[in-house]
């Protein structure tokens, strides 16, 4: 754990938790098979060939933050529904997650207010948050259904076949719009909302009355803790011992959270002294 305090604040008012591969470790596998069955999905649902679909998945996370959110920028149209389905409906949550306790109890002790913030589906968290007995300890959980309400837009293409009508003229396959000799800024946009956009964070902020300069925001993923840091977050990148550009904290398990941030339980002790300085004030002035 690398534990710095850059400027130790303890006036924060929200925390906001990613769930996959930050409130449990990345260890556990699930996000591993998520991975595959994205994959899959990509190879069985929209004909793409076996050799390019890890690249292609991999490309379209890096830069867009979902595989999805990816595919629907290239011109796919997704059935969400479907897509979640496939690739979390076959998923052994009960083999893969067991309850936290500890991590639980540490979450209902601290005294500031908890939103879960994930990429995923809602049938997704609630799966991994009711599997780690976490599902209590949030106000609220921001989704993909959260920040994409509208269902699939329509006029996008299909298949594969469909795929080279939406291509630059000469192309042959879709790494001619996302490959390496294509300026990032030059890839097309997505319809889909999702961190680490800027757009993404800026809803939720709204959605949940949020004030980023008061709020701790704890992912494992480094694009979303910079992105997190340029609106104004203040950023703990969780599964990691060394921090990076834009994360402020560092934690290998979300378990260190107290011993990294004991300012977060500050606010507690503090209304916990009042009380007991209010009670033997009153007590002295009964015996008086
Ligand atoms: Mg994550």
């Amino acid at each position: 754990m690398e534990n710095q305090h850059p400027s130790p604040n303890t006036d924060y008012d929200c925390l906001i938790f990613d769930i996959d591969d930050t409130l449990y470790p990345s260890s556990f596998g699930l996000n591993k098979l998520i991975g595959q069955n994205i994959i899959a999905y990509i190879i069985q649902k929209l004909g793409i060939q076996k050799e390019k679909a890890s690249d292609l998945s991999l490309l379209l996370y890096k830069h867009y933050g979902t595989t999805l959110a990816g595919l629907r920028a290239i011109g796919y149209d997704i059935d969400y529904e479907d897509f979640h389905g496939f690739v979390h409906g076959q998923l052994a949550y009960s083999d893969l997650l067991k309850p936290d306790p500890i991590l639980r109890s540490l979450l209902l002790s601290l005294p500031i207010r908890k939103i879960a913030f994930t990429n995923a589906d809602a049938a997704h968290a609630s799966n991994v948050l009711s599997r780690l007995g976490l599902e209590d300890c949030f106000e609220t959980v921001i989704c993909f259904e959260t920040l994409n309400p509208n269902q699939n837009v329509s006029g996008v293409v299909n298949n594969a076949s469909d795929l080279a009508k939406v291509l630059p003229t000469g192309s042959q396959d879709i790494f001619d719009i996302m490959g390496e000799n294509v300026v990032s800024s030059e890839y097309p946009k997505t319809p889909v909302v999702c961190k680490p956009s800027i757009e993404a964070f800026e809803l939720v902020f709204n959605m949940a009355d949020i004030n980023p300069q008061r709020t701790l925001f704890f992912d494992d993923s480094v694009c979303n803790i910079q992105s997190g840091k340029r609106v104004g977050l203040h950023t703990v990148l969780v599964g990691k011992s060394q921090k990076v550009k834009g994360a402020d904290y560092a934690l290998e398990s979300i378990h260190n959270i107290r011993e990294a941030l004991p300012e977060l339980w500050e606010a507690l002790e503090k209304t916990e002294k009042v009380k007991y300085t209010e009670q033997v004030a009153v007590e002295t002035s009964v015996r008086a």
